[in-house]
């Protein structure tokens, strides 16, 4: 199908006015997405009109501009709320991002875990999932098992049924994978992990964006993901955890906001969610956030979805026809975003040329070494989509990476 279903394409477009403009004399065609989406003019404006009319610090003083402030913060930690279906606000830690997200777990995990104990990952994680946990091995002792990929590059399950048992402690594992798109069968991952007693993170960098994403019924114990690849601003994320899991589990950075009341002789902790938020945070970060939370749910979700699907669907039957493409993961189930390799040549020579004719894709490791070291390569060209690409764009790519290819092979 060569439409761009059912909703306007054009009339998503016209929040990213940063999509009209040329980049080497060529219209832009952005397929960077998994790396960073571009924001609405909603988002933009929420960001600067907290600057231009309540900037204040949050939670601290009684006056109108601060309360303003807070108002708009502990309204956005709800939004997210609703937005996960977390079972209560209290769940929702504001953060860095993912990547923070995972570190202040990792160092907060520690007190509950001893030498031996093990943490299971995967072989198709970013490394934001990899180096917070060999970290923690190399401070006490824990013990990292990784579930290897099956020939097709999905994750081999009957593998990780081996590899769980009483030792295991916690399971980190992508919702979907940035560097390949494929989705990970998670809820089954949580099931399994659940009968040996685990617990469960669900890093949801890549699948806030492109899939509801329902904690609940997930079932799973904490999930993180960043806003700025969701819509918002760079610089916020968040952090989600089940409620009674949370209060078992210590501070990570001690300071303000983090403590009910502090003397020389006896601090004690403030409530969740506060606990694990210390120091003045990202206000404009979270209300941004927000904002693009609110510009998600404008739409239908199933519209986005089904027009994504339809771009990714037509951009690898494309390049399934190239015989000098191989495809990552070819017919296996994606979302988001396609990986690629031309046969002899190097993905970054690929992305430059393409980018001398304004379109933008990434090449490269994408952050996952040990996934390109079972791959057996140095890295990939992912090409990755949001809401407000196009068919025609998606068939500008192709004919521009034929145009690459022709000429790097003459
Ligand atoms: N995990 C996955 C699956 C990702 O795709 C990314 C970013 O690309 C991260 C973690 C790290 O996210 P951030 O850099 O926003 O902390």
């Amino acid at each position: 199908m060569l439409s761009d279903s059912t909703f306007s394409v054009s009339q998503i477009r016209t929040h990213f006015p940063i999509l009209n403009q040329l980049v080497n004399e060529f219209p832009l065609i952005y397929l960077d997405n998994a790396a960073t989406t571009q924001k609405p003019i909603s988002v933009i404006e929420a960001v600067s009109r907290y600057y231009l009319n309540d900037n204040a610090n949050v939670h601290r003083a009684s006056h109108q501009l601060s309360n303003r402030a807070t108002c708009a913060f502990e309204a956005a930690r709800e939004k997210v709320k609703n937005f996960i279906n977390a079972a209560d606000s209290k769940e929702i830690i504001w953060t860095k991002g993912t990547t923070e997200s995972i570190n202040l777990l990792a160092n907060v995990l520690a007190p509950q875990l001893t030498k031996g104990d093990e943490i299971i990952i995967s072989a198709l994680e970013h490394h934001a999932n990899i180096v917070p946990w060999q970290m923690l091995a190399e401070r006490i002792g824990i013990v990292l098992k990784v579930i290897p990929l099956t020939d097709n590059s999905t994750l081999d399950i009957d593998a990780y049924k081996l590899l769980l048992s009483d030792k295991t402690k916690l399971v980190a594992v992508a919702h979907i994978s940035n560097a390949l798109g494929v989705i990970n069968p998670v809820k089954e991952i949580i099931k399994l992990a659940h009968q040996t007693g685990a617990q469960v993170l669900i890093d949801g960098a890549q699948a806030v964006a492109h899939q509801r994403v329902d904690v609940q019924e997930l079932d799973c114990d904490y999930y993180v993901f960043s806003g700025h690849k969701l819509f918002g601003p760079t610089g916020i994320g968040v952090l989600y955890g089940k409620q009674h899991l949370l209060e078992l589990l210590p501070p990570w950075q001690g300071g303000g906001e983090m403590i009910k009341s502090v003397s020389f002789e006896h601090t004690t902790y403030n409530d969740l969610p506060f606990k694990f938020e210390a120091g003045t945070p990202n206000i404009a970060g979270v209300i941004g956030l927000a904002a693009a939370v609110d510009f998600i749910n404008s739409y239908d979700r199933q519209d986005f979805l089904k027009h994504e699907q339809c771009l990714l669907a037509f951009t690898e039957r494309a390049l399934a026809q190239m015989p000098e493409i191989k495809l990552f993961c070819a017919g296996v189930e994606k979302s988001g975003a396609v990986s690629f390799a031309v046969k002899g040549e190097h993905p970054t020579d690929i992305a430059m040329l393409l980018d001398a004719q304004g379109i933008a894709v990434r090449s490269g490791s994408h952050c996952a070494m040990p996934l390109m070291k079972a791959l057996n390569c140095s890295g990939t060209v992912r090409v990755s989509f949001s809401i407000y690409n196009t068919i025609a764009e998606a068939q500008r790519f192709i004919e521009a990476l034929k145009n690459v290819v022709q000429m790097l092979q003459e």
